[in-house]
């Protein structure tokens, strides 16, 4: 998911929308504003993308000057309208809306808790808690309340939390999902899951919102504090290899930088004679530039990919899957035919999406394919809301060996990423392997999970 907020603009959901449409490859399913002049919130949801979600009538009617927003893909809770952030509620206290990116690993059993106390439950979100926790606090104030509550949730969360007139912006003691604020002038402040954001509303970058810290801001001003001590952190590295944009900065290094590293440091950790390299679009083009340069073979255009092609995934057949690769992306046979090409992806899971496409490329003709992947095989669920498949799904835990992966697969050969390579690209130092979270790829996962 994506989170954007914005405090002091006179047109606050106009430049939400825009902020959305920046992080609209955080999340396609639903998109949602609230904003508030001063008294009263007013939202809006709709299921898609932010401009099927937005019209020019709907966010005329939206004025204020401060709102949030947030672009969805679920991973906890099913993907409806009622379950579109921001969620909205009016309780004793005055109207609130919540945004949140992430996942809650102990949501259950604060809801548990929560239900016995007389909570009645609205959705089926994680997030819904975060809510239900400020209403119930013995604290009477929003600005005390807010802060108070964060230390009881635990697990991913980039959070903007809006009243009619307080935003408060907090990110979870691991520091697992990215979070900045930025200025527009001297009087805007904006919060936003991505730097992407900022240049789509003029905004500039400020500074990261650092692990369990809190910022509340409202008509005195800017306080921070702490609801955790600071923790190592463990930002998602998988932000890294996939999710964020490419023009994005987190923790001041570049999106698109790291993935040129990736790519250049699986060429030589995995180099291969060939013809051509070729990127499957749009988040591996960076990496597969790297891993072009790197070993000296022409990059090119082999595979295009049609903008206005759905998810792929989706679909309910094998068959209308297959036709689904088809449209969305296509080979082009002048660049492929007879050629030994290295095709570049970015993450192998279930490993299906992979093996279209190297049936796509073997149909244009290619000599021979081999596959490298910019990141390590991916082997355990993610709990910080990234969307995994079962561990029975996954393409390495159903082989032992890179081969029979790459047999499955339809390729000539089979790479990965090694750990080391995707932690030294990410630049930290190695002896402290939680600064970012490999949890997917090594199973060593920053916090308790709850489970039982
Ligand atoms: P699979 O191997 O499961 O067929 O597909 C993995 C590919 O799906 C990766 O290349 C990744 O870029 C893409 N992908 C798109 N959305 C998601 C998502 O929500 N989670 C994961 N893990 N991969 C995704
Ligand atoms: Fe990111 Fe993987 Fe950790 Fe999930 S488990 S937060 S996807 S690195
Ligand atoms: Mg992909």
């Amino acid at each position: 998911c994506g989170v954007f907020g914005i405090f002091n603009h006179p047109q606050a959901a106009d430049l939400t929308y825009y902020g959305l449409h920046a992080l609209q490859h955080r999340g396609q399913e639903s998109a949602g504003i609230a904003v508030s002049d001063g008294k009263r919130l007013k939202h809006h949801h709709g299921m898609g993308l932010v401009n099927q979600a937005f019209s020019r009538d709907i966010l005329d009617k939206m004025d204020g000057n401060m709102a949030i927003g947030h672009v969805r893909y679920s991973t906890s809770g099913e993907s409806l309208l009622k379950n579109a952030q921001p969620l909205v509620f009016n309780y004793s206290k005055g109207d609130l809306a919540v945004a949140h990116n992430g996942n809650l690993v102990n949501a259950r059993i604060e809801r548990d808790v929560l239900q016995q106390q007389g909570s009645i439950f609205q959705t089926t979100t994680d997030t819904e808690v975060i809510a239900h926790l400020i209403a119930r606090s013995k604290k009477q104030r929003f600005e005390h309340a807010a802060p108070d509550i964060l230390s009881r949730i635990d697990g991913s969360f980039a959070l903007v939390i809006m009243t009619e007139n307080q935003l408060l912006i907090a990110l979870d003691r691991h520091g697992l999902r990215p979070l900045s604020l930025g200025k527009i002038g001297d009087d805007a402040i904006v919060a936003s899951s991505e730097t992407c954001a900022f240049n789509a509303v003029g905004a500039k970058f400020w500074r990261d919102v650092e692990p369990g810290e809190w910022i509340l801001i409202n008509e005195n001003g800017i306080e921070t504090g702490r609801f955790a001590k600071k923790e190592e952190m463990s930002l998602c590295s998988f932000e890294f290899v996939y999710f964020a944009r490419p023009d994005s900065v987190i923790r001041g290094r570049s999106v698109l930088s790291i993935r040129k590293e990736l790519g250049e440091t699986l060429a030589k950790e995995h180099p291969v004679e060939a013809d051509v390299v070729v990127a499957v679009p749009e988040s591996s083009i960076p990496s597969a530039l790297g891993y072009a340069h790197q070993l000296d073979i022409p990059y090119e255009m082999g595979l295009i990919k049609n903008p206005y092609a759905g998810r792929s995934f989706i679909e309910p057949t094998q068959e209308l899957r297959e036709l689904a690769v088809r449209l969305k992306l296509s080979a082009v046979e002048e660049i492929i035919e007879g050629k030994r090409v290295v095709l570049i992806d970015d993450s192998i899971v279930r490993g299906t999406t992979i093996k279209r496409i190297v049936k796509l490329i073997q149909d244009a003709g290619a000599k021979e394919v081999h596959v490298r992947i910019s990141s390590p095989m991916v082997r355990n669920p993610c709990f910080y809301g990234v969307d995994m498949p079962t561990k029975e799904e996954m393409l390495a835990n159903r082989h032992e060996q890179e081969q029979a992966m790459g047999e499955t697969i339809g390729a000539d050969s089979l790479a990965f990423l090694s750990t080391d390579g995707l932690l030294e690209a990410v630049n930290i130092d190695l002896a402290e392997t939680n600064q970012h979270c490999i949890a997917c790829f090594s199973g060593a996962y920053p916090t308790h999970l709850y489970l039982d």
